[in-house]
This record gives C-alpha cells, sequence and structure tokens, in this order.
C-alpha cells in the first residue's frame, strides 16, 4: 500500500528519511521511524522552534508529555512537570479539570490532544485559572473546519460507539471551528499556527492542521 517514496525530514529528531504509516484509519507518511514523532509533534517542534520565548526560561505544564516533544522543553524550561491521568505516565498525577496546582503559578501550558477526552468547560477554565495573565496554553485537537459546531452526544458513551462517532474509542466529541470560541469565552485570546506549505511536503506535517496558541487575558 505505502507506494509513496519521499523522504521527508523530522523536526524532532533531525532525520531525513521515508516516514511510516500510523493512525486509525492510517495515514500515510505520518511517523518518524527514528524518533516515533507524528505530523503534530514535529509541527509543534517547528512552533517552539520559531518561538523561543515560549518555552525558555519559563514555568511549564505539559499534559500527557509525549517523550518526542518532552525532551527539547525540558531542557530550556525553568521548571517542568509532566502530567497525566494515569499515574504511570507522567510526573504528577493530575486531572485537567480540577488540577492540583495554584493559581497564577505556571506560564506555559501544553496540551496536545487532551480536550476531546475531558469536559473541556472545566479544563479550559483551570487552565485559565493557573496561568498567570499572558501565560500561554498551547492547544490542539481533532477539528473538522468545515462544521460550524462541535459535534457532541453525551447518550453515545459505548467505546465502540465512540470510536465511530468521535474518531477514537474514549473521546467524547469531534470539535467543529466553535472550539475556538470555547477557549475565547474562557478568557483568552487566540493566534493560530497552521501547517502549510513548505513545511507540509519538507517536514511531512498534515495541511491545514492547527496549533492554538491561546493566551490569558
Ligand atoms: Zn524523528
Amino acid at each position: 500500500m505505502q507506494s509513496d517514496s519521499r523522504v521527508f525530514t523530522c523536526a524532532c529528531c533531525g532525520n531525513s528519511q521515508k516516514f511510516r504509516l500510523a493512525g486509525y484509519p492510517p495515514r500515510l507518511n505520518a511517523m518518524c521511524p527514528t524518533c516515533g514523532s507524528l505530523e503534530r509533534h514535529r509541527q509543534f517542534t517547528l512552533l517552539l522552534n520559531d518561538r523561543p520565548d515560549l518555552t525558555k526560561g519559563k514555568s511549564i505544564l505539559h499534559f500527557a508529555p509525549e517523550p518526542t516533544l518532552r525532551k527539547g522543553i525540558e531542557t530550556v524550561a525553568a521548571s517542568y512537570i509532566g502530567a497525566d491521568i494515569d499515574p504511570n505516565r507522567g510526573d504528577r498525577e493530575m486531572n485537567i479539570e480540577a488540577i492540583d496546582l495554584p493559581a497564577d503559578s505556571i506560564e506555559l501550558v501544553i496540551c496536545n490532544h487532551v480536550m476531546e477526552h475531558v469536559d473541556d468547560t472545566k479544563a479550559l477554565a483551570e487552565l485559565h485559572r493557573i496561568l498567570v495573565t499572558g501565560g500561554v496554553a498551547l492547544l490542539t485537537v481533532p477539528l473538522v473546519e468545515g462544521w460550524p459546531t462541535t459535534y457532541e452526544n453525551p447518550s453515545i458513551t459505548d467505546p465502540a460507539e465512540r470510536l465511530l462517532h468521535f474518531g477514537q474509542s474514549d473521546h467524547v466529541r469531534y470539535y467543529g471551528r466553535d472550539f475556538r470560541d470555547r477557549v475565547m469565552a474562557a478568557g483568552f485570546d487566540l493566534e493560530e499556527f497552521v501547517a502549510q506549505e513548505p513545511y507540509v511536503g519538507q517536514y511531512g506535517l498534515l495541511p491545514g492542521e492547527t496549533i492554538f496558541i491561546a493566551t490569558k487575558r
């Protein structure tokens, strides 16, 4: 099936090679075979390379910390917490709906593909509470730009049904472009870092995938 012979550069580990299929359903050229990075991890690294001010010398809270991103972030941070609801995965067990940290204590939160698993009203309020004014949350979610509103249906709880409706067995919604309204309603200003050429072809990104840069007002 994989007839694509293009070579991509991995922004995370620096190697240039063919990438692998990954995901459900599988995506071509998704995974770096050396470090395991996916499209969004490489895009994230490109953003951080462009904007070293986001991480350098900052107090950072990283939810569901991806190993391929963590190393580069932790080394430049003033302080770093890798947090996860699963105690086996992070440095600290933490529920994003009720974060065990004081108000105004964090300068950068990284939160990739977490909001679609949780009560996002509670989670966004908590991110706003723990961030300092002017602090930033970097957010990515599965999002269909063609949908004006997010698709949610609380009656769908069966994992197989959730897979069908929301794209993964433990997702509770599929965002439409109103994701932006939810973030702004929680007290954030928004910028967007969108995957486009020449980065898409060079680094193997998903065209149009967006990293939301949410700044606490
Ligand atoms: Zn890599």
